[in-house]
C-alpha cells in the first residue's frame, strides 16, 4: 500500500492510466491502473448507431460498447439511449470523433464528451483530484483508491515538492538566440539559489550530463523561463542534431521530449486575439513555464493548486490553462455525476428575442453615468461577487431559464419575465456554491491566521477562487462555454440591474444622493456623512436585498474621467480618487494598463502620492506646482538620455499575423525586424518595442524590437516627451491643464536647449 499525495497522471499504453504518487518520506512512486477512456454518441434511431458499430475504421479504436441511459442535454427531463465507446487509447478521443462525423451527414451524430481529457475523467470517476492525500494499493493491473482528503477541505496538507529551475545558455551567432545554435551550457538551479552549471565537453556531453543529473536530482516541479516556446523546444532539436532524440528523458518516465505536432494556436477571446503555444509536458514531473502560465503568475502556487483541487484537473493542465477552462471542468464533475453529457460542441441555441429583449441585453449592467471632473467628500459601497451571488442565490442557469418542468414557477426575471426553475439546482449555480462558500472560509481564516506564511497562503487561495468568480459570469454567456447560455446572462444582468435600482432607491430613502453607479459599485454623497453613515446604509441595503455590501471608503476627493477618444463620453471605469486614509485608488487610466511603459507608471504614480498628500479638493490645487515640478524633473530625464531603454519598452499584442499587415503599424515593424532574424511570430503574441524614430520616413527605423537593442540605440525624445505629457494630462486635465498646455511645457524646455 501506498500513503502520500498525487502528483501527475496520464495515460499510457491502450487501457493504462499511469498514476505519480509523492509520498511523506519523499519517494515518488508510479503506479499503473487498467482503465479506459469513453466517448458517447447519440442520434435519432438507434439503428443509426449500430450501423456506426458496423465500420471497421470505428471498431479499430474501440474495445468494447454499450448502450447506457443518460440526460443527453442538460435541459432533458427524461434520459435517452446513448451508445458508449469504450476507447482502445484514451489519447485517440479526438480522433475517433473526427472519424464518426466524417462518415455521415453533418449532425446525424451528436458526440459528447470528447472534450473531457482522460485524466479529468479518471478524477470524476474516482473521485480523485490533483494533489490528493491517499492510500492506494495495486493488485491484479488495478489501483484500489482510498481518498483521505476532500476537495471542500479549507486545513489541507501540501506535501513539500522538490524543484529545479532549468536555463540553457545558447551560443548565439546573430543576435537571437535559434534553434541552429550549439548549447553553451545549461544551468540547474535549486529552490535555495545553488546553482549547478553543466559546460564541459561537446554538445553530446552536456545534453547527456543533463539528462544524468535530472534522473539523479529527481525533482517533482521543473520550472524554465520559456520552455513551452523555446527551451524544451531548442533542447529537442539539439538533440535531434546530435542524434540523441531517443535519449532526451527529462520525465521520470522513460518516455524522450517530443517535437509537438503544432507550434501553438491563435485565437479569439473577448475580441481580442491571443496566443497559446503548445505545451512541454513532462511524465510524472510538472513543468511549469514561468512565462505561460495566468494562474501560477497571478496567485503562486498555492492558488494554483486550490484551483487544480477544487476543479479537478491536472497541474501541468492547469498552470496552462485559462480560468474559464478550470471552472468548465467543475462543471463537467457535477454534470458527469448527475449523468449528464457533456456536448462536443455547444448546442444550446438561443432563444428567439424580441427588440425590447434585446434592448434590454444590450443594455447590460447597470449603468448611473457621473458628471466628469472633480468632486469632493463621495463615499464608495460596492456589492461582494454580485453576479455569482446572483447565480447562486436565484439559481440561474443554463438549463433553469424558461425550463421545461415549471412552467407555472413563481420566481420571474425581472424585466424580461422569463421564469425560473423550483425543482432543480442548476449546474452553474451548484458549481459556484463550493467556490463561494471556500472563499468566504479562506477569508475568514486569513483573518484568524497569526502566522504570516499561514495567512499568504490562505490569501492565494482565495485569490484564486476569486477570479473563478470573477470569470464565471462571462462565460454563462460565452458561445464556447458547453453550459452557457444568453438568456442566463441577460437573466444575470436584469437581477443586477434591479439589485442596483434598489440600492439606490434605499440610499435616496437615507438622504444620499447617487454621483456614480456601474455594474457593482455606488457612488454616493450626503452632506455631513461619517463612516458610520455609510455603514449602516449598508447593513439596511444587505438586510433589505439579501446581498453582501461593503463600504469601500470616503474620498477626499475623486476625479471622474472622460475617455480620450471621445471626450463627451465618460469611459465608465476611468477614474482615480484619495481616500480620507490617504489611500490613491485608480482604474483604467495609465498605471493600470499593462503596455504603459514603467517610467510612466512611476512618474503617473509619484503625481497621485503627491496629490495624495492634500487634505481636500483646494489643498490639492496647492500641490499643483509640486505636480508639475515633477513633471519637469521626469522630461529633464527623458531629454538628457538618462531613462534606461528597459523602463521605455511598450508592449503590444499582434493582432493579426504578419503576412496580414497591411499598414506598417509599429508593432508590425518591430515583429518584422525580429522575423528578420530568424524569430517565428503567431498573432497574438506579445511584442516589446522602443520607439527610436516616431516621425521618420522609412518606417524600419521608427521603433526596435527590444530584443535586438544594442549599446548604440538611441530612443526617441520628442515621443516620449510627448507620451509623458500625455500621462499627465490624465491626472492633470480635471485640474485646469489640457494635454496641449502640458506638451507646451514639456516641449517647450526642449526647445530652449536646442538653442542653447
Ligand atoms: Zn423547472
Amino acid at each position: 500500500m501506498v500513503r502520500g499525495w498525487l502528483l501527475d497522471l496520464y495515460p499510457l499504453e491502450e487501457g493504462t492510466m499511469v498514476v505519480w504518487i509523492k509520498c511523506d518520506d519523499n519517494r515518488a512512486v508510479r503506479l499503473v491502473d487498467s482503465w479506459h477512456h469513453c466517448i458517447y454518441v447519440a442520434a435519432d434511431q438507434k439503428s443509426l448507431l449500430l450501423d456506426l458499430l458496423k465500420r471497421d475504421e470505428i471498431r479499430d479504436f474501440i474495445v468494447d460498447w454499450a448502450f447506457e441511459s443518460k440526460f443527453e442535454s442538460i435541459v432533458d427531463l427524461e434520459r435517452s439511449e446513448i451508445l458508449r465507446l469504450t476507447l482502445k487509447d484514451a489519447r485517440k478521443a479526438q480522433q475517433l470523433a473526427k472519424t464518426i462525423q466524417r462518415h455521415a451527414p453533418f449532425d446525424v451524430y451528436r458526440i459528447y464528451n470528447v472534450d473531457v481529457s482522460p485524466q479529468q475523467a479518471y478524477f470524476y470517476e474516482k473521485e480523485l483530484f490533483p494533489l490528493a492525500l491517499v492510500e492506494a494499493e495495486e493488485a491484479n493491473q488495478h489501483v484500489r483508491w482510498k481518498v483521505l482528503d476532500s476537495i471542500e477541505a479549507t486545513d489541507y496538507e501540501i506535501p513539500s515538492l522538490t524543484s529545479l529551475k532549468l536555463r540553457v545558455n545558447v551560443d548565439k551567432q546573430l543576435k537571437l538566440p535559434s534553434f541552429d545554435d550549439q548549447i553553451k551550457s545549461i544551468q540547474l538551479i535549486s529552490k535555495k539559489g545553488e546553482a549547478l552549471t553543466i559546460d564541459e565537453g561537446s554538445e553530446t556531453d552536456k545534453i547527456l550530463s543533463l539528462v544524468k543529473t535530472i534522473r539523479q536530482l529527481d525533482p517533482d516541479l521543473i520550472h524554465t523561463d520559456d520552455g513551452d516556446t523555446f527551451t524544451l523546444l531548442y533542447l529537442i532539436r539539439r538533440a535531434e542534431v546530435n542524434h540523441l532524440q531517443d535519449q532526451l528523458i527529462l520525465s521520470r518516465e522513460q518516455d524522450p521530449l517530443k517535437w509537438p505536432k503544432k507550434l501553438g494556436n491563435s485565437y479569439f477571446s473577448y475580441g481580442k486575439i491571443l496566443y497559446k503555444p503548445a505545451s512541454q509536458k513532462l511524465y510524472g514531473r510538472v513543468h511549469i513555464d514561468e512565462s505561460n502560465t495566468f494562474i501560477g503568475s497571478s496567485c503562486g502556487l498555492h492558488g494554483l493548486i486550490e484551483v487544480a483541487r477544487l476543479c479537478r484537473i491536472p497541474v501541468h493542465t492547469a498552470l496552462r490553462a485559462s480560468i474559464g477552462k478550470c471552472m468548465s471542468s467543475l462543471q463537467f464533475y457535477n454534470a458527469t455525476k448527475r449523468d449528464i453529457l457533456i456536448p462536443w460542441k455547444p448546442t444550446i441555441a438561443e432563444e428567439f428575442k424580441t427588440v425590447w429583449d434585446l434592448m434590454v441585453a444590450d443594455r447590460g449592467g447597470f449603468i448611473f453615468e457621473p458628471k466628469l471632473g472633480l468632486h469632493e467628500d463621495v463615499g464608495e459601497i460596492d456589492f461582494s461577487s454580485l453576479y455569482p451571488m446572483i447565480m447562486a442565490k436565484k439559481n440561474i442557469s443554463a438549463e433553469t431559464v424558461s425550463c421545461k418542468c415549471c412552467q407555472d414557477s413563481t420566481q420571474l426575471v425581472p424585466e424580461v419575465n422569463y421564469h425560473v426553475c423550483q425543482k432543480r439546482r442548476g449546474i452553474v449555480p451548484n458549481s459556484l456554491d463550493l467556490v463561494l462558500e471556500k472563499r468566504r472560509i479562506y477569508k475568514e481564516l486569513m483573518k484568524r491566521a497569526t502566522d504570516p506564511g499561514l495567512r499568504q497562503v490562505f490569501d492565494a487561495r482565495q485569490a484564486s477562487l476569486k477570479w473563478i468568480l470573477v470569470c464565471c459570469f462571462g462565460y454563462l454567456g460565452f458561445h464556447n462555454a458547453k453550459f452557457g447560455r444568453i438568456d442566463a446572462h441577460i437573466s444575470v444582468c436584469a437581477y443586477a440591474r434591479k439589485i442596483l435600482l434598489d440600492a439606490v432607491r434605499i440610499a435616496e430613502r437615507n438622504g444620499f444622493s447617487v454621483v456614480h453607479g456601474i455594474v457593482d459599485s455606488l457612488w454616493l454623497k450626503k452632506r455631513g456623512a461619517g463612516e458610520d453613515d455609510y455603514e449602516n446604509l449598508c447593513e439596511e441595503i444587505r438586510d433589505e436585498l439579501g446581498f453582501p455590501i461593503s463600504f469601500e471608503g470616503i474620498y477626499k476627493w475623486i476625479a471622474f474621467l472622460s475617455s480620450k477618444v471621445h471626450d463627451q463620453i465618460p469611459v465608465l471605469n476611468r477614474y482615480f480618487g484619495i481616500f480620507r486614509s490617504g489611500e490613491v485608488k485608480q482604474r483604467g487610466i495609465e498605471t493600470r494598463r499593462h503596455d504603459t511603459p514603467s517610467f510612466i507608471t512611476r512618474f503617473q504614480e509619484e503625481v497621485l502620492q503627491t496629490l495624495a498628500k492634500s487634505s481636500d479638493l483646494q489643498s490639492a490645487y496647492n500641490l499643483l506646482a509640486e505636480a508639475l515640478q515633477i513633471l519637469r524633473n521626469y522630461s529633464n530625464l527623458i531629454r538628457e538620455g538618462r531613462v534606461p531603454l528597459e523602463d521605455l519598452v511598450i508592449q503590444r499584442g499582434l493582432s493579426k499575423n504578419l503576412d496580414e499587415y497591411e499598414n506598417n503599424t509599429v508593432q508590425a515593424i518591430a515583429a518584422r525586424q525580429l522575423q528578420r532574424e530568424g524569430r517565428q511570430l503567431f498573432a497574438g503574441q506579445t511584442i516589446s518595442y522602443i520607439i527610436t524614430d516616431f516621425y521618420s520616413k522609412n518606417p524600419w527605423n521608427r521603433v526596435l524590437a527590444y530584443e535586438l537593442i544594442t549599446s548604440k540605440t538611441r530612443y526617441d525624445v520628442v515621443k516620449y516627451l510627448e507620451l509623458l505629457a500625455y500621462a499627465a494630462s490624465t491626472i492633470l486635465e480635471p485640474f485646469g491643464y489640457a494635454r496641449e498646455r502640458l506638451e507646451q511645457i514639456v516641449l517647450e524646455d526642449l526647445h530652449q536647449i536646442s538653442i542653447a
